[in-house]
């Protein structure tokens, strides 16, 4: 392979990186790549007026003359929709009009708590048309952390269903003073006292709106982080981070026009928004937008019915799926998926080694972070993976791994960090400038600053990169646990948990231990069929004794519902806190029933 690849469009590369047959090959691809360059592969706004998101995800795609391919096609308990890109670029186009009628400026921050249905993408694309700025938020929040995110966020617009509004947003209006707008998805007729009917209101607005000239570093996005280590973080992001959208989709999750793409993340998680919005519709594929739960007979039927080709999902349901079995996955006809990616948690290697048994492929792990906006880390579409590990980092993309001090985050001496070799464990840090970097978060600039050091940000996570440059997730900082001198990364005592088969999932935490400084304590759900008894307590710390050696769990406990974020991440600090009988501080990112 050449030094300089023939079509250097981002397409081109991805199809350079895909043909790559060995890490050398990569590493020539990933060379030669800079953001300047990828910036140029999409259009930006007409007589150079910048770049603005929603251009790029959908006008720009009418005005090439595929107006017409299927943009959305929105299935779940409110029936199916499909919408065309002319379709979503008109409805856009009249909720930006709606926006300026009521007098919504640019920066003004539009929420929405809205499942994923068509007038979520209207919202959101419609919001980017009048620089307004998108913070969704999740349906299945409470009262509580709706008003807190809402206050936090200065929310001038809400959007959302009567009912969410009648349970969680009327009875607290008056605490609200700057939330001065409330558009209703479905009240058409009589609209609750103080609120407005979306669809009414589009009906109204004219049909053609020239988007403004929109500065690549105008705020776009704010996105709450998943609270799974405390309090979330409202992080900003800009218009310019499309371009890191788009690039990472070609890359890591191998999209291409013709893809029925589906990511199964709720748009109140950041991969919900990245993409589950934006990066699949710069590609113009047709996405698939599915508003029900998760059941895994479901979950099959509508990869099957709909052709998906591209399938964007997270480990908690990779694991429920192989719960259900590898027979169950052999009855639907899955023939047009050909690639399968993840993110959000460890990825068990269980799982990766089950995938290819179930699905004839394996799952690509990609790790990010609600601050980068984008997946930083991936197994690219052909490169040999390995199970366990997130893979390499993307083009465009510096990662490295810090020598840590006794807090178990980066040593930092005289504003100076110590960059550690193959295989030492250490904070995984990126150097800061792809265009999906977050700028801020919200009203917390001394939060945001401690993120940086050394000219590198600090992600909170440990790794280890192997001698062939594959990145190894340990653990959160925060969850790391220090046992009898051992530094115990929970996903690996997880991961091992997982083999044995009557464990279907594992959440594993530090407890104080006089002599050993802490020990490592499991929570384990069972796979249906077995007993949660004393044989079988004893038969699993036997396993992770001949396994693990001296990190293996030297207490285990039977939990059939391990608590979880909404985003799908087990909340290890919850299990910790219940355990110790501490105060179990913010949980309002624990999933609830809706
Ligand atoms: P908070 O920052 O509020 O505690 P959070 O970190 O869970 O919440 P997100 O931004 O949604 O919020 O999650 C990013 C984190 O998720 C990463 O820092 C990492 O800990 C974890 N993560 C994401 N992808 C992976 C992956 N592939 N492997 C391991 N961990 C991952
Ligand atoms: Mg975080």
């Amino acid at each position: 392979m050449g030094r300089r690849p023939v079509d250097a469009s981002p397409d081109g590369w991805a199809t350079q990186l895909s043909s790559a047959s060995n890490l050398t090959d990569y590493d020539e691809a990933r060379r030669d790549f800079s953001w300047a360059v990828a910036q140029r592969f999409l259009s930006g706004l007409p007589d150079a007026r910048g770049i603005n998101i929603a251009y790029e995800a959908v006008d720009r795609h009418v005005a090439t003359g595929r107006g017409g391919h299927v943009a959305i096609r929105s299935i779940g308990r409110h029936g199916t929709r499909e919408l065309t890109y002319r379709e979503l670029m008109t409805l856009s186009n009249r909720f930006a009009n709606l926006l300026r009628s009521l007098g919504v400026g640019p920066r003004a921050r539009v929420f929405t708590v809205l499942g994923r249905q068509a007038e979520l993408y209207v919202t959101a694309l419609g919001c980017w048309k009048n620089t307004s700025v998108l913070s969704p938020l999740f349906a299945a929040f409470g009262p509580e952390p709706i008003r807190n995110r809402l206050l936090l966020g200065d929310g001038e617009v809400l959007v959302t269903t009567t009912s969410l509004y009648r349970r969680k947003i009327a009875p607290q209006r008056d605490q609200l003073p700057a939330l001065r707008h409330i558009l209703l998805i479905d009240a058409p007729g009589e609209p609750p006292a103080g609120t407005i009917d979306l669809g009414t209101a589009l009906a109204a607005q004219p049909d053609e709106w020239t988007i403004p000239a929109t500065s690549p570093e105008a705020m776009a996005l704010l996105h709450f982080t998943s609270g799974t280590t405390g309090t979330p973080k409202g992080a900003i992001h800009v218009h310019e981070a499309v371009v890191a959208h788009h690039v990472t989709a070609a890359f890591a999750l191998d999209l291409r026009p013709d893809d029925v793409f589906w990511c199964t993340a709720d748009p109140g998680w950041v991969t919900g928004t990245s993409y589950g919005i934006i990066a699949p519709l710069t590609h113009g594929v047709t996405l698939l937008a599915d508003d029900g739960d998760f059941d895994a007979a479901r979950w099959y039927q509508l990869l099957a019915d709909n052709h998906v080709t591209v399938w964007y999902t997270a480990p908690t349901a990779l694991r429920m799926l192989m719960r259900a079995g590898t027979e169950m996955a052999a009855r639907y006809d899955l023939s047009a998926l050909r690639h399968i990616a993840s993110v959000g948690e460890p990825l068990n290697p269980e799982v990766v080694v089950w995938a290819q048994e179930a699905y004839g492929m394996p799952v690509h792990d990609n790790w990010w972070q609600t601050e980068t906006g984008a997946i930083m880390i991936s197994n690219y579409p052909s490169m040999p993976i390995r199970p366990g590990s997130m893979g390499r980092p993307m083009p465009g993309v510096e990662a490295g791994v810090l020598r840590c001090g006794d807090e178990g985050r980066a040593a930092v001496t005289d504003g100076q960090v110590e960059v550690l070799g193959a295989d030492q464990v250490g904070e995984l840090a990126l150097r800061p400038g792809w265009p999906s970097m977050f700028r801020g978060y919200l009203h917390d600039d001394a939060r945001y600053l401690a993120a940086f050091a050394g000219g590198w940000y600090l992600t909170g996570d440990l790794a280890r990169i192997d001698a062939d440059g594959y990145f190894w997730f340990v653990g959160r900082a925060d969850d790391v646990i220090k046992s009898s001198g051992h530094l115990v990364g929970p996903f690996e005592v997880e991961s091992t948990l997982l083999e044995h088969p009557a464990v279907t999932e594992a959440g594993v935490i530090g407890v104080p231990d006089p002599i050993a400084g802490e020990i490592v304590k499991a929570f384990v759900t069972l796979r249906a069929g077995y007993q949660p008894d004393e044989a079988l307590r004893g038969e699993l710390l036997a396993f992770g004794r001949r396994r693990l050696g001296a990190v293996a769990p030297r207490d285990i406990a039977f939990d059939q519902n391990l608590p979880h974020t909404s985003s799908g991440k087990v909340m290890r600090r919850l299990l910790k806190a219940r355990e110790l009988g501490l105060p179990e501080g913010d949980l309002s990112t624990l999933e609830r029933p809706r």
